[in-house]
């Protein structure tokens, strides 16, 4: 069934590069036999899922959005692959992307770009745009992101669908194919904050396979969703109701604010002061962390090949030219000026610095109060082919998801209404390791 909606619909929208058909007929015999034998059911039985084309399916195509991966089969699951497997959930298959999770709108899919279901003349976000739209046009009931600077929350927030990007990690990142290792999460698209509970539920926890994962007991997400905010403090950065963002937008988180008011929480603004400085540090660090981990594409262990290359150094210097798409050239360029020796400290080390400084400012916040509340993004979903010829404008986009991915912690977009006929994203952004209390705010505001 859920192949016929695909069929139907994928075509306009484009959220998927890869299906899984026969497997996935595999699996819902296997849970028909396990149901029948009264075996217990998983977690998220039966339920059809949609993988981002980063996160590794063992013999199923994962492309990275990119030329250069475009026939890669790879050799094992991700962990987060393995999980969904174990929870019963059937995996539908893989979902269009910003080639290496680069970009904020999936124009940036060397395969085609992905639609917002809302708007066929617009942008989905990015660059989980395939995730968010494959569940906006009911393709798929859930799927999985990856949120580097934006890319879960971005895309739930431009197609309406709720996008949730865990406690650096909380989630293994084993089989995500690296974008910036410090900064890449993965996380839950779905239409409703239960769903996204439940599908955390089934992903997070210790993998000795990722040495970046974190070692902590998992609550029970889904007892968190008592409706109850009574008490709540809420705090609201100045900085994220200021200038740039579309007073269409504000109005909504403000009528948002009402709800949570109206159900017990109170709310005051405070100040992050160096939110400023989070998109210059980002695309240094991210760029820097992404010039290192895309030196693995040198034509040899994975992917395109250049054909009749002279020597090692044109089979580098040929299979990276072709296979690689603009932004991603870009990206490998700025960081692997920004780590050269002698600009170093001035470009990397100050990053750096500047990211304490950022997530200092959380933690100052977060001393007086329980959880922070603003917009996912500054706008609504952009006509698609609006900001392609300038990438500044584009990283602009995410100037409201970007420190949370610096400081680390947990954030969730949630619908709250429409602009103008386009979904808006709450954002609510929980302490580490906090999912709880994020989960329990937007379950009660939604
Ligand atoms: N749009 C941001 C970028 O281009 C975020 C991407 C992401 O989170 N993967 O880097």
């Amino acid at each position: 069934q859920s192949f016929q909606v695909i069929a139907e619909r994928d075509e306009r929208i484009g959220a998927f590069l890869t299906l899984n058909e026969e497997e996935a007929r595999n699996t819902a015999r296997r849970l028909d036999d396990k149901l029948a034998s009264g075996q217990p059911r998983g977690l998220l039985f039966g339920l059809p899922a949609g993988i981002k084309d980063n996160i590794v399916t063992e013999g199923l195509r994962t492309t990275c959005g990119s030329q250069f991966l475009a026939n890669f089969n790879p050799v094992y699951d991700a962990t987060v692959t393995r999980k969904l497997r174990e929870a019963d959930a059937v995996t539908l298959g893989k979902l269009n992307m910003d080639e290496f999770a680069m970009g904020g709108s999936n124009e940036n899919s060397s395969f085609r770009p992905v639609r917002n279901p809302w708007d066929l003349d617009r942008v989905p976000g990015g660059s989980s745009g395939g995730s968010a739209a494959a569940v906006a046009a009911g393709e798929a009931y859930f799927a999985l992101g990856s949120d580097t600077g934006g890319s879960i929350r971005q895309p739930a927030s431009y197609c309406g669908v709720v996008g949730l990007k865990p406690t650096y990690g909380l989630v293994s990142r084993f089989g995500l194919v690296a974008f910036a290792s410090s900064l890449d999460q993965i996380g839950p698209l779905t239409k409703n904050v239960e769903d996204s509970a439940y599908v955390l539920q089934a992903i997070a926890g210790h993998d000795h396979m990722d040495s970046t994962s974190a070692n902590v007991d998992i609550p029970d997400y889904l007892s968190a969703l008592t409706g109850d905010v009574r008490g709540l403090r809420i705090a609201v950065p100045k900085e994220y109701m200021g200038e740039g963002v579309d007073p269409a937008v504000k109005e909504k988180i403000l009528a948002a604010l009402k709800v949570l008011e109206d159900l017990g929480a109170v709310w005051e603004e405070v100040s992050l002061p160096h939110t400023e400085y989070a998109v210059a540090t980002y695309y240094l660090l991210a760029s820097s962390e992404a010039s290192s981990n895309l030196a693995r594409f040198d034509g040899v262990r994975y992917g395109t090949r250049a054909d009749h290359a002279g020597s090692l150094i044109d089979l580098y210097h040929e299979s990276r030219s072709k296979g690689f798409g603009p932004e991603v050239k870009r990206r490998i360029m700025l960081g692997t000026y920004a780590l050269s020796s002698g600009y170093y400290d001035a470009y990397y080390l100050k990053a750096q610095k500047a990211r304490t400084l950022i997530k200092q400012d959380f933690d100052n916040v977060f001393e007086n109060y329980d959880i922070i509340i603003g917009p996912t993004a500054p706008t609504t979903a952009f006509k698609l082919g609006s900001q392609v010829d300038d990438p500044l404008t584009m990283y602009l986009n995410d100037i409201l998801t970007i420190p949370v991915s610096l400081a680390g912690v947990p954030a969730i977009s949630v619908p709250c209404g429409l602009a103008d006929g386009l979904p808006v994203g709450l954002q609510i952004i929980g302490k580490a390791f906090d999912e709880s209390t994020v989960l329990r705010v937007a379950h009660a505001y939604e």
